[in-house]
């Protein structure tokens, strides 16, 4: 388990010829293998249940490749390897620790090009923002808790942090490889070893950063990631020797994951679904604002648990705010993930598009309108206008539901205090967004917003010293920055 310094060679992946996929318009060629094993143990392996399932393109419906599926006997295996390779990794000097999670940092970004390419082609999200937030971010979470591994004790003055065990961590399809940093960041970090699960839809990326692991010679078993579907990701959190599960997704299934944790003694954090408020004061920027309106709903096509998906103007300028926002709708660009000028990309699966447009009937037949600019959709591949809906009232479905997609609900309000008692009539408590010149009037509604995170005259805006997470039914714990780290550490 000694650090090795040297940087290998890529492994040689076991399953299939890698073809290479002409990435036009962008420059970089991404080798995809026609099927992928599981990272256990240090190496890719073929899944005990010998099921494979289609990883698609929603861009263009192509099939880019085979994913393994995990059965109990796999989850075994790699929680078998993850269990193994705690004792090694805890003692560990924290300095050594460090190291490995620079060295993975670094491989990244000198990798950043060809993961943005894959995480596009995997998930649909426009290439500008696999290139300029998702996977800049993620290589931001490996060096920043990098820097925590060995000042753990600064970050707790007086108490020691003892790592976990065996964290099962499960993410979601909307940003793979920054949701597989994350989790795997501070868990390594706090000398935790690592069983992920990423979404059945985008598996790529994460299998793509085990080649990382090896590279940089990180022990086998301190990451193992399984690839399934909810069934794989049930048993992992099932397994008796995981002592902490991280799950990201939908709230159904958060609840299904504290139930089943439930009197487990397995420490537990969620971070689920959201409808966040975004509210436009009178005084407020009014173009600035309508940016941060497009920013807050449209970013990854609304594919954000985050996302400003309820839009609260008030009433003096609401008209203007509609007619800005009806203006800069029509300059969206929607349509091939892979071009470099797209804002909004692909859907991001079938299913996922058929959700979203059920929500686009209901929208209406409960009495709002809808709105859309004109756009020609590519033929193939799972797209969708960006849409907003006027005339939406707080009781609509529309304005309480997540609908995690391209699609907003304009409110209005007409004092301060209605804007906070309407924004917070939700379950939810993850984001919202103020949007105004006057200071003060920013420190006391954030104050009073029941919301984990809460951005003022901006939206949608991440960094690794921030710690993210929710109240309500938007889950507990937090990730990122100092409070981060308690997820993963024991402290006595
Ligand atoms: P969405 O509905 O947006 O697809 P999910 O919450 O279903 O989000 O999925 C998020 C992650 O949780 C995925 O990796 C998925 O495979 C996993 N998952 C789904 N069902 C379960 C379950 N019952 N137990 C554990 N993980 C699950």
């Amino acid at each position: 388990m000694s650090p090795s310094p040297e940087v290998k060679n890529p492994p040689e992946l076991e399953f299939g010829n890698a073809w290479e996929y002409a990435a036009a318009p962008e420059s970089v060629k991404v080798d995809i293998a026609d099927k992928y094993g599981m990272f256990i143990n240090g190496a890719f392996v073929a899944p005990m249940s010998r099921k494979y399932m289609d990883t698609i393109n929603p861009g263009n419906e192509e099939v880019l490749s085979k994913i393994a599926v995990a059965n109990e006997d796999d989850v075994e295996r790699a929680v078998a390897a993850a269990k193994a390779a705690f004792p090694k990794w805890k003692r560990l000097k924290a300095s050594e620790r460090a190291k490995y999670l620079f060295r993975i940092a670094r491989r990244l970004q000198e990798r950043a090009r060809e993961f943005s390419v894959l995480e596009t082609l995997d998930g649909g999200k426009p290439i500008k923002e696999s290139r300029d937030v998702d996977i800049p971010e993620a290589v931001k979470h490996f060096f920043y808790h990098a820097g925590w591994a060995d000042k753990l004790d600064y970050a707790f003055p007086g108490r020691k942090g003892r790592p976990l065990g065996v964290c099962a961590q499960i993410i979601p399809w909307n940003f793979p490889l920054l949701m597989a940093a994350w989790k795997i960041a501070p868990a390594l970090a706090c000398g935790n070893t690592v069983v992920l699960k990423p979404a059945e839809t985008t598996s790529l990326t994460a299998l793509r950063l085990a080649e990382i692991f090896v590279e940089v010679g990180l022990p086998p078993g301190v990451v193992n990631i399984i690839t399934g579907a909810g069934d794989t990701g049930a048993a992992l959190v099932a397994h008796k020797d995981v002592q902490k599960v991280a799950f990201t997704g939908s709230t159904a299934v958060g609840k299904a994951i504290a139930q089943e944790c439930a009197g487990s003694g397995k420490r537990l954090t969620l971070e689920l679904g959201g409808k966040s408020p975004n509210i436009i004061f009178e005084d407020a920027s009014l173009d600035q604002a309508v940016d941060g309106i497009v920013q807050g709903i449209f970013f990854n096509q609304g594919h954000v648990c985050c996302a400003g998906s309820r839009l609260f103007v008030q009433e003096g300028v609401m008209q203007e705010v509609l007619a800005k926002l009806e203006v800069r709708m029509q300059s969206l660009r929607v349509g091939d993930p892979m071009d470099k000028n797209t804002d909004l990309g692909a859907i991001n699966s079938l299913g996922q598009l058929a959700t979203i447009k059920r929500y686009l009937e209901v929208g209406e037949a409960e009495g709002a309108q809808r709105h859309q600019p004109s756009v020609k959709l590519p033929k193939r591949g799972y797209y969708l206008p960006p849409t907003w809906f006027t005339g939406v009232q707080p009781s609509h479905t529309i304005a309480r539901e997540e609908i995690f997609g391209p699609v907003l609900s304009v409110m209005s309000f007409r004092t301060p205090e209605e804007a906070i008692a309407r924004a917070n009539n939700t379950p939810y408590g993850l984001a919202a967004g103020i949007w105004t010149d006057k200071g003060s009037k920013i420190f006391d509604i954030a104050s009073r917003l029941k919301a984990g995170v809460v951005w003022c005259n901006t939206y949608n805006r991440f960094d690794a010293a921030s710690p993210f997470g929710g109240y309500k039914q938007s889950g507990f714990g937090r990730e990122g920055g100092r409070q981060g780290l308690l997820s993963y550490l024991e402290l006595v």
